[in-house]
C-alpha cells in the first residue's frame, strides 16, 4: 500500500476498538481495487468526542464508521443526519461531504442485504425480535420496513415498549414481551433476531430464554453476535434443523454500503468476506 499526499482516509471511532474486524475488511477492500484509500482504527473517549468529530473535518477525512458507544452519541453534532438514520435514533457511518458530516445507518439496508443473499423472504413473516438496544432499533426499523409482523422480547419491557411506540408508523408490532426466565416458544414464528449479549463474553456460556422445540427447517435463527462464530443460540437451533446466520453477515453488508459512499465505487465484496473470515 502506497501512502502519499493524495491518500484518503477513513475509519472507526468507538471505544474500546481492539477486536474491529472493519479495518481489515476496509483495507483489504481498498487494496484489491488498487484504490489510494486507507481505514484507521480511532480509539476515541468519550470527552474527546466533539473534538474527534471536528477533527473530521479538519483533517479532511472522507468519512468514519461509528461504533459502540457512540451510535447515539453523535447524532447532535452532525450537519444532516438521514430520515433512517433518524428514526433509528443512531449513525454508523458517516460522510465528510466538503467539511459537512452527513449520519447515515447502514445497518439497517446491511441487515436487509444479508437476509437478500440468503434468499430471505420476510413479507409478512411473524419475526421474535430479542432485545430492544441499539442494534435492536436498526434490525426493527429493516424487518418492518421490509413487511415483517414484530413480537419484541427484552429484558426491561418499557424500552421495548418505547421502540415500539418510535417505530408504529414504520410497521406493524403485534405484542411486546417481557423476557425472563421462561423460554419463548418459537414454534409460531418464521425467524428470531438476537440483538443480546448472551452468547458472547463474559456470557459466552448463555443464549436468550427461547425453545426451538418443534421449529420448521425453514426456521431461521438470526445472531448478530460474530464473536464466537457459532453461539450456543446458533448451536441449539442448528440442532433441531433451522437455518443460522451469525453477526458476520451483517457486518459485513454494513460495510459494503459504507465503502460505497466513501468511494463510490462498490466494493469487492468476496475480498471482504475473505477479510472477515467468511467461506464464500
Ligand atoms: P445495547 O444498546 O447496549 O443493547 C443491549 C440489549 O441487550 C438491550 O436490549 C439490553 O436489555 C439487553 N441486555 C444486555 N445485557 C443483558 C443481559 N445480561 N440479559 C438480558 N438482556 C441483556 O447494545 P447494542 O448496540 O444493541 O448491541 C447489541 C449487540 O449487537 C452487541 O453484541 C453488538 O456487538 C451486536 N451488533 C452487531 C452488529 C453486526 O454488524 N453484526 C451491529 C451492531 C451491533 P435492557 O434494555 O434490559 O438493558
Amino acid at each position: 500500500m502506497k501512502i502519499n499526499s493524495e491518500t484518503k482516509l477513513t475509519g472507526i471511532i468507538g471505544y474500546p476498538l481492539k477486536h474491529t474486524l472493519s479495518p481489515k475488511m476496509h483495507n483489504e477492500a481498498f487494496r484489491a481495487l488498487n484504490l489510494n484509500y486507507l481505514y484507521l482504527p480511532f480509539e476515541v473517549t468519550e470527552e474527546m468526542l466533539v473534538q474527534a468529530l471536528a477533527g473530521l473535518k479538519a483533517l479532511n477525512l472522507c468519512g468514519v464508521n461509528v461504533t459502540i458507544p457512540y451510535k447515539e452519541k453523535v447524532l447532535p453534532f452532525l450537519d444532516e443526519i438521514t430520515m433512517e438514520a433518524k428514526t433509528i435514533g443512531a449513525v454508523n457511518t458517516i460522510v465528510n461531504d466538503r467539511g459537512r458530516l452527513i449520519g447515515y445507518n447502514t445497518d439497517a439496508p446491511g441487515f436487509l442485504l444479508s437476509l437478500k443473499e440468503y434468499g430471505i423472504e420476510i413479507s409478512g413473516k411473524k419475526i421474535l425480535l430479542l432485545g430492544a438496544g441499539g442494534a435492536a432499533r436498526a434490525v426493527a426499523y429493516a424487518l418492518l420496513t421490509a413487511g415483517a409482523e414484530l413480537i419484541i422480547a427484552n429484558r426491561t419491557k418499557k424500552k421495548a415498549e418505547e421502540l415500539a411506540e418510535d417505530f408504529s408508523a414504520v410497521g406493524k408490532i403485534l405484542e411486546i414481551l417481557e423476557l425472563g426466565e421462561d423460554p419463548i416458544s418459537l414454534q409460531s414464528y418464521f425467524m428470531a433476531v438476537n440483538t443480546l449479549p448472551l452468547g458472547m463474553h463474559p456470557y459466552e456460556h448463555q443464549m436468550p430464554p427461547v425453545d426451538f422445540t418443534g421449529v420448521s427447517s425453514d426456521f431461521v435463527a438470526y445472531e448478530l453476535i460474530y464473536n464466537p462464530p457459532e453461539t450456543i443460540f446458533l448451536k441449539m437451533a442448528k440442532e433441531k434443523g433451522a437455518k443460522t446466520i451469525n453477526g458476520l453477515s451483517m457486518l459485513l453488508w454494513q460495510g459494503v454500503l459504507a465503502f460505497e459512499k466513501w468511494t463510490g465505487v462498490t466494493p469487492p465484496v468476496d475480498v471482504m468476506k475473505k477479510a472477515l473470515g467468511i467461506s464464500c
